[in-house]
This record gives structure tokens, sequence and C-alpha cells, in this order.
């Protein structure tokens, strides 16, 4: 038996992951994958019940599981606390410690969507690309950072640092991936600025000798983020610093429109893979069964995907969530203003997606 672990969390999190378990469990099934699932508890919901947003319990668990499938953490019911026991603490511990370097984030367009982004049609159309984001290292880690007394002055600090080893890592887990896709990997960076993205230029090149069959270019990050709304479609895979990625991945995900659409992975040296949307915990409407579950599904095909080598199993929940769209089934938040549809509810396109894979 496989083991995953369910970390729903809070807000709209244990709502969306009971779907995304349903349909794991029916899509692994299937293709002849016995799982076995355990909940844990995260963020808000870990403090309430122990007082801290994540246990060493639950690390546990996580560390003998092959993967773990997160909902969301946080709500203004505890944003009074210090940051030290705030809920995101638990998700920012957990990456640290399953050593998640590498942060994977699609972004597609489903055709029946193609509508919900603030870009044209004929440039939305047929968008599929993955971002790739350093996770552990850079500028949010480096050090010397913080901000210091000089006399009078006041001066902040922080340091973006990476060594060759942290570089070709990621790399590779770029490269692997757009040897699965479209073979093409653009790498951005500012290195007509910056000494460190000249090593990351090096060692990319180097570990491109590795995958001669990927087309490799170099882009500027800021002529890369224009070119992500002016052609999208021109991208495959992309790799790039924890900074620059945290960016240009959000940039990517609005291109496509839809924020209750977007899974993501994160993937480290430890074998166990973390997968939960990309959305937050959305206190405004948790707890009322409208929230949009397919983000946390096609965060459940990542899963299936990266972390138990089941491709097909992966392309049968994205199908089956292609269909339902093409049915013209809509969550709330995937109706356009002034369209005249009915509203589907969570459990209902749980149902929905459900009755497809079968
Ligand atoms: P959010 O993503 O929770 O919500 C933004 C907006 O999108 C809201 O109007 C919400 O209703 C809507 N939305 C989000 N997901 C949806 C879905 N699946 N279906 C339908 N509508 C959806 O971001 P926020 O409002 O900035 O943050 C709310 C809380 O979530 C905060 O406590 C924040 O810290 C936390 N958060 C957690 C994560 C995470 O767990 N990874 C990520 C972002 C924010």
């Amino acid at each position: 038996m496989t083991r995953i672990v369910l970390l729903p969390g809070d807000g709209i999190g244990p709502e969306v992951t009971t779907q995304a378990h349903r349909i794991l469990e029916r899509a692994a099934s299937l293709h002849g994958i016995p799982l076995d699932f355990e909940e844990g508890l995260i963020g808000g919901a870990s403090i309430d019940a122990h007082g801290t947003p994540l246990t060493d319990a639950v690390v546990e668990q996580c560390r003998g599981a092959q993967a773990v499938l997160l909902g969301a953490v946080g709500g203004p019911r505890w944003d009074d606390l210090s940051v030290a026991i705030r809920p995101e603490k638990g998700l920012l511990r957990i990456r640290k410690e399953l050593g998640l370097f590498a942060n994977l984030r699609p972004a597609s367009v489903f055709p029946a969507l193609v509508a919900a982004s603030s870009l044209r049609p004929e440039v939305v159309e047929g968008i599929d690309m993955l971002v790739v984001r350093e996770l552990t290292g850079g500028l949010y880690f480096g050090e010397p950072r913080g901000i210091d007394r000089n006399g009078p002055e006041r001066i902040g600090r922080n340091t973006m640092v990476y060594s060759d080893v942290e570089i070709e890592r990621i790399s590779r887990v770029a490269f692997e991936a757009a040897m699965r896709r479209r073979k093409q990997l653009c790498h951005m960076h500012k290195a007509n600025v910056l000494d460190v993205s000249q090593l990351w230029v090096e060692v990319v090149e180097e570990v491109a000798k590795d995958f001669p069959e990927v087309t490799l270019d170099h882009q500027l990050i800021d002529s890369g983020a224009m070119l992500m709304v002016k052609d999208p479609r021109r991208f495959d895979v992309i790799v790039t610093t924890n900074m620059f990625g945290d960016i240009i991945s959000d940039e990517a995900a609005m291109v496509t429109g839809s924020l209750g659409m977007l899974p993501s992975a994160s993937l480290g040296a430890g074998g166990v893979g973390l997968y939960e949307p990309v959305h937050g915990s959305a206190p405004d409407i948790a707890g009322q069964d409208v929230a949009n579950p397919l983000a946390a599904i096609l965060s459940a095909a990542m899963l299936l995907e990266h972390s138990l080598d089941a491709a097909a199993a992966a392309a049968s929940i994205r199908n089956a969530v292609s269909q339902v769209l093409e049915a013209g089934h809509r969550s709330a938040d995937l109706i356009l203003p002034g369209e005249d549809r009915a509203v589907t509810k969570c459990k209902a396109m749980g149902d929905l997606v459900l009755e497809r894979l079968a």
C-alpha cells in the first residue's frame, strides 16, 4: 500500500481536499494502485488543537508517506497571533522538513475556459506552460539579512546567494520535466546585472549537455515577463530562482485567468512530494460548499504523475475535468459577469468529475 497524507488545513481547505481525496482514490484504484490515506492537522486547525501550526508527529507522518496532499492554511481567526505561530509557519515548516526545493506550477487553459482570461482568446488558446521555481534558496533565505542601524541611517539588506549544487539540482528537475513535455526550456535570469545569474547561466548550460534533445534559451526576467503576456504560448518549461519564480509563476497563473483551477507540486531530494492548490483558504466562502475543488483535484493528478509515476491515471483526471467543463458545469468563480449559468457547488463538482472517471 502506498501511503498518502492528507493535510486539509483551514477555510475551504477541507472542502476541496475531500473532493480531491475521492477522485485520487478512484483514479488510482481504476489504474490498479492501492492507496492508504492518513489525515493530519496543519495551520489554524493545528493551532486550535495543539497550540502550534504543525506538530512533530505530523512531520513524521509526512516523512513516512509517499506524498502529501494539502488544502490551504490561514484565516482571520489566527491573524492576530505572533508571526512565529501563524498558520503559514506550518506550511513553511513542512516544506523545509521535507527538503522541497523545486516548486512546479503548471499554467494551462482548458478550452472551455479561454474566455476567463483577461487576455484576448487568440493569445490564450493553447497555453500550456510549467514554471519550475527554486524554493529553498536565493534572496528569501540568503544571509546576511536584516535591518541595521548605521548612525541616523537604517539599512535593509537581503542577499541573493546560490551554490552550483543548488542550481544544478533545480535545473535537472526542469530539464526532466521538459523531456516529458515539448522539450523546450527557458531559463529566466538577470545576468546583465547579477553575478549570481551569471552562475545560473553557466550551470544551466552544463546540465543542458545531459539533455541534448531539449532546446534551451536564456531570457532576461524583465523581457520574459513582457513576453508572458504578449505571447504566452511560446513557453513550455521555465526555470528560475526563488524570487523571480515567485513573481513569474503568479503572472503565468493570471494569464490563464482562474485561481480556482491552478495546481502545484513541490518536490525534493527526500522523495516525498507535496501537492496543493495555488489558492489560499478563501475564508470569505468557507463552509458554504461553493469553493471550486478543481485546483485541488488537479493537484491530485500531479501527485499521481510525479510521486506515483502514474501518468495515465493523472491524464484520466485531467480528461474528466475537461469533460465536465466542456459540458458547461461551472463553480461560482468560473462564471463570467453577465453569463447565465447555474452554479455547480463544490461537492457536486466532485461528483461530476468522479462520474466521468469511471
Ligand atoms: P485566497 O486565494 O484564499 O482568496 C482570494 C480570492 O479568491 C477570494 O475571493 C476567494 O474567495 C477566491 N478563491 C480562492 N480559492 C477559491 C476556490 N477554490 N474557489 C472559489 N474561489 C476561490 O487568498 P487570500 O484571500 O489572499 O487569503 C486568504 C487566506 O489564505 C489568508 O489567511 C492567507 O494567508 C491564506 N493563504 C494561504 C495559502 C496556502 O495555504 N498555500 C496561499 C495563499 C493565501
